[in-house]
């Protein structure tokens, strides 16, 4: 099996997932860099996985799903490019051989799900959407805080070793904020060095993984003392009122 980030749009990856003869893809936010790879590889489109509703995500499927005739899976509770088979919490969509078990993670987006399976003698891979990101997690457009952090503890509590498949590369800029946070983490510092050289020479820093992420991601730590005292000193109010992951959330927003 071979995954790869396709770049799309400005700052979108379209996942592509193949077996040398049948593909599937995640979040086509544009049809043209999934026609070329399927051309370059020869690879026939099986099905397309689609994880919320922005257009940055379903932009490409009417037009792959007329070129290939490739099957469409999304969300149960958004508006989607009709005709598709709608998922939620516990479905299983099955392709290439793999299952994917689909799990709700509303925050970005009201009914965002994300998809996981465990491919039999490789690590697992989870399509996450704009759920979680390397080093940061989607804007709250829809959602409530509560929503999101209990949407990122789900994907948190999956294996170690899962590849994490994130829909932008939001990575250096997360980084920036994430050390803005916690300055002295230096597993951190190490993985900022190890993006910025990824990015000078244009290679994608995804996918990461989970326990990396653990280590590294302040909106999976907001239960540690490092990332909560930063928080509270950025603005104690925030956290009195609405606690430190809407605070953090909020802190990254106005974060320049
Ligand atoms: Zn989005
Ligand atoms: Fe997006």
């Amino acid at each position: 099996m071979t995954l790869t980030p396709l770049p799309a749009l400005t700052d979108n990856y379209i996942w592509i997932l193949h077996n040398g003869r049948e593909a599937l893809v995640v979040d086509p936010g544009e049809a043209q860099p999934v026609l070329e790879a399927l051309e370059r590889e020869s690879l026939t489109l099986h099905s397309i996985l689609v994880t919320h509703h922005h257009g940055d995500h379903t932009g490409g499927v009417q037009v792959l799903r007329e070129a290939t005739s490739a099957k469409v899976y999304g969300p149960a509770h958004e508006k989607m490019p009709e005709p598709i088979t709608r998922l939620v919490e516990g479905d299983r969509v099955n392709a290439l051989g793999l299952e994917f078990i689909v799990i709700d993670v509303p925050g970005h987006t009201a009914g965002h799900i994300a998809f996981f399976a465990e491919p039999r003698g490789a690590h697992p891979i989870l399509f996450c959407g704009d759920t979680l990101f390397s080093a940061g997690c989607g804007r709250l457009f829809e959602g409530t805080p509560a929503q999101m952090l209990d949407s990122l503890q789900k994907l948190s509590s999956l294996p170690d070793d899962t590849r994490l498949c994130c829909t932008h590369e939001y990575t250096l800029s997360n980084l920036r904020f994430a050390l803005a946070v916690e300055p002295s983490n230096q597993a951190l510092v190490d993985y900022d060095v190890h993006c910025r050289a990824l990015r000078t020479v244009g290679t994608p820093t995804l996918p990461s993984n989970l326990l990396l992420e653990r280590n590294i991601n302040p909106f999976l730590r907001t239960h540690l003392s490092s990332v909560a005292d930063a928080v509270q000193s950025h603005d104690a109010v925030g956290v009195a009122s609405a606690g430190v992951f809407a605070t953090l959330r909020q802190w990254k927003n106005t974060f320049q």
